[in-house]
């Protein structure tokens, strides 16, 4: 996505620290209280090969 910048290096759509996805959708972060930017997630992130467990 052009001038989305992102600091999350182990997303898959991560490229020197810009979002490379064609969108992206933030969501809360759990507690559905979103007062501070610590209470919104990515939800369109995607595990680097290398890091993902699942
Ligand atoms: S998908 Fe989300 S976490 Fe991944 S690079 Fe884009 S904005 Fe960052």
């Amino acid at each position: 996505m052009k001038n989305l910048k992102c600091m999350c290096e182990e997303c898959h759509y991560n490229e020197n620290h810009e979002c490379c996805a064609e969108n992206v959708e933030v969501t809360s972060n759990g507690d559905n209280m979103v007062n501070t930017a610590a209470g919104t997630c990515c939800n369109t992130f995607k595990p680097r090969d290398y890091n993902y467990k699942g």
